[in-house]
């Protein structure tokens, strides 16, 4: 069941969040979203979409575009696609509770298909490392995903890192959490 744990910890009569009931269309590229959650603490969801679902990573300090910045990034329950337009307040006393909004959406093309061992997203990432290219407004260019050889007790920790190239920004001005 994809979705089991997503639903589990919501009571959709409460809260806003979609149920991921219905279907969605098939797209061109996968798509990606950020989303900036005032939850208990602020964090970024940092969501792709891999095999009809929204894989999900709950980056505490947001993705940077410095190469030389390798940035937390929690990996969570997947979510249901609809999911990707999702904007509001979650009540407060229901789970994530605070106010959800886009911080960049856009489409993704993973590059793993392309190395010597070829393989889908969805392997990559039970392999534990993704490399894909980013079609975003603020995130552009090549970026990894990268599970940690040691993990703490919970969640699986990653991290997520810009790749060089020529939308890398080096140091100040690399975080693009400030609204321009
Ligand atoms: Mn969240």
């Amino acid at each position: 069941m994809p979705l089991e744990e997503y639903r589990a910890k919501r009571d959709f009569e409460k809260t806003c969040e979609p149920s991921g009931a219905g279907r969605t269309k098939p797209r061109e590229l996968p798509i990606f979203v950020v989303q900036e959650h005032h939850a208990s603490t602020l964090h970024y969801d940092f969501r792709l979409e891999v095999d009809g679902v929204l894989k999900s990573w709950a980056v505490p300090k947001g993705p940077s575009l410095d190469p030389a910045v390798k940035r937390l990034a929690v990996q969570v329950e997947d979510h249901p696609l609809g999911y990707a337009s999702f904007e509001g307040t979650i009540p407060q006393g229901e789970y994530g509770g605070g106010t959800v909004t886009i911080w960049d959406h856009g489409t993704y093309e993973s590059l793993m298909g392309e190395k010597a061992e070829p393989r889908t997203a969805s392997e990559a990432i039970e392999a534990g490392r993704i490399e894909f290219v980013m079609h975003g407004k603020r995130l552009k260019g090549r970026f990894a995903l990268v599970r940690m050889r040691t993990q703490a007790k919970g969640k699986p920790q990653w991290l997520l890192m810009k790749l060089k190239d020529e939308f890398a920004e080096v140091g100040e001005g690399s975080d693009r959490r400030r609204r321009n």
